[in-house]
């Protein structure tokens, strides 16, 4: 309910920037569409988190990485947490592992910016090891936000913590769930490996590419 509330303030905000003390009946669409509606909610979202330190993960963190991309993606990756590069720079997958997304979203035929990608948790754990269960707990709500905001057709989780997050279940293995779909909140979920683990263990490229070509099926069935 909150969050409709926070969707519906952002609109009223949106038409009073434009000049309007109440919502017009015909109301012009906002820039780029349901798309602007979108950006200025994301906006709104990325404000609310503001200098967060609602856990410790903000205690070493140099930035905040909220995610990037097309507001209207009908594609969404997300992975675990930053690591050292994108701690730097604020932006998600942007080392190494993140090329290696970028070379697997170019080849199923988008670029980056047609995607949407973040990660569970906003800031890097020290020595990039795996956010903590209370962090995890701190965090998660602004990703389902970002997930209920952009609400696209399709999720690709990157690797095992991004995967039992959204599914709900700290039991499940990567090796049992990757290449099937599950429903996240009535959106498909496509669970796959990691970029960093493809680098450590490249023999498994092929099974992230035979998990996003499922995607592409799905992605075509739908358009
Ligand atoms: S990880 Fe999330 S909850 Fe923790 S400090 Fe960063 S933004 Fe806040």
């Amino acid at each position: 309910m909150a969050n409709i509330a926070d969707d519906i303030k952002s609109i009223l905000e949106f038409y009073q920037a434009l000049g309007f003390e109440r919502l017009p009946i015909n109301p012009p669409s906002p820039p780029g569409g349901q798309g602007g509606i979108k950006e200025a909610t994301l906006k709104a979202l990325r404000e609310e988190i503001g200098d967060c330190k609602r856990c410790r993960l903000s205690e070493e963190r140099t930035n905040i990485v909220f995610g990037e991309g097309n507001p209207d993606a009908r594609l969404m990756f997300i992975g675990e947490a930053p690591g050292r590069e994108e701690d730097l720079q604020a932006r998600p997958f942007v080392g190494e592992a993140g090329m290696l997304l970028t070379r697997l979203i170019e080849k199923m035929g988008f670029k980056r910016e047609d995607v949407y990608i973040a990660n569970i948790v906003k800031c890097r754990p020290p020595m990039n090891r795996d956010p903590e269960k209370n962090e995890i707990e701190s965090c998660r709500k602004f990703v389902e936000r970002q997930i209920e905001i952009i609400n696209p057709e399709v999720i690709i989780s990157l690797g095992r913590i991004s995967a039992q997050t959204l599914i709900g279940n700290s039991g499940l293995k990567m090796t049992t769930i990757r290449g099937n779909f599950f429903d996240y909140k009535g959106i498909l979920l496509m669970p796959t490996f990691h970029p960093a683990y493809l680098l450590r263990n490249p023999k498994d490229k092929w099974l992230t590419w035979s998990d996003a070509k499922k995607v592409l099926d799905r992605l075509k069935k739908q358009s």
